[in-house]
């Protein structure tokens, strides 16, 4: 934590950043996905490639603040098939969102067919059935899709991340979540710390087959970028460096092989940062980015 950079300053009465995006949905076609960057307090994990905290803050957001951000975020993006809110850690964490948020929130989500939130495995229990009951309070066809991170299969690298929890946990969390119908949506680093260039990419298809294996229906493939202090001093001291554009393209055509087995899947390459991926030289890398953003979108 003494490493960080500041945090930044945020309006807690909007989210820090929304938009309309294009995303290949559950039936093979581009999706309108209304996503929000909420802001509210710090998650409790502490992940040691994290860099979401610099959007949080150290204080509660009461839940009339957070309903302010879904009303303003959607406002700014209007209607869409799915809508993602995210809020930079756990959706279900009670010192993030505050549970008298979710009824005024499920209303304001009632036009979407699938609702996408984050949350680690720690916080799925009781919370996540209650707002998915409110979510079909407002609209009975409602899917909810819980976004895990899984990060890594590694066990030694999983366990130096800092976030405590187990390849077990994901998987026993997927299983929670097929038992009561809800979706899951998995994240997958591209070389995390600790390892070669082609050990990350090796692991990151191992991750991506054991996501798919226990039914996530969506898998987005990460590339680890530095910048929240500790991924900078880790990188210094030749612990970790940015993984290249090539990996992250043969990290997602190995996902996409695997999605031509398995029906209903889909896997994307995360591209929301790709310029600080330029390893190629300008004009490959761009050909590169310009093969992932049409591989993310045709799913083949
Ligand atoms: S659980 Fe997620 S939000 Fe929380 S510290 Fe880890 S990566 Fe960041």
């Amino acid at each position: 934590m003494a490493r960080r950079p500041a945090r930044n300053v945020h309006d807690v009465r909007k989210p820090y950043h929304a938009m309309l995006e294009q995303e290949i949905g559950p039936d093979g076609i581009l999706w309108d996905v209304a996503t929000l960057f909420l802001v509210n307090r710090e998650c409790p994990f502490r992940c040691l490639m994290c860099d979401l905290w610099k959007n949080t803050t150290e204080a509660a957001v009461d839940a009339a603040d957070i309903v302010a951000q879904v009303e303003a975020g959607l406002a700014q993006t209007g209607p869409g098939r799915a809508v993602k809110l995210y809020n930079s850690g756990s959706w279900f964490d009670p010192k993030a969102v505050p549970i008298e948020a979710y009824e005024p929130v499920a209303r304001l989500v009632a036009g979407f067919e699938r609702v996408i939130v984050e949350s680690h495995c720690a916080f799925l229990g009781e919370r996540a059935e209650q707002f998915l009951i409110l979510l079909r309070r407002y609209n009975p066809s409602v899917t909810l899709e819980v976004a895990i991170g899984l990060e890594t299969v590694h066990p030694e690298v999983l366990a130096r991340l800092n976030k405590r929890v187990t390849t077990a946990d994901f998987v026993a969390a997927a299983g929670w979540l097929r038992m009561r119908g809800m979706a899951l949506r998995s994240f997958v680093l591209l070389r995390p710390p600790f390892l070669t260039e082609d050990e990350g990419l090796e692991w990151a298809k191992r991750t991506i087959e054991l996501a798919m294996s226990v039914g996530s229906t969506f898998t987005a493939l990460i590339p680890v970028r530095g910048g929240n202090g500790a991924m900078d001093a880790l990188r210094a001291a030749g612990d970790w460096a940015p993984p290249s554009l090539a990996s992250l393209e043969a990290g997602l055509r190995h996902g996409l092989e695997e999605t031509s087995r398995l029906p209903h899947q889909r896997i994307t390459a995360d591209v929301w940062d790709i310029s600080l991926f330029s390893d190629a030289g300008d004009a490959e890398s761009e050909a590169i980015i310009e093969r992932v953003n049409r591989m993310n979108i045709e799913q083949k």
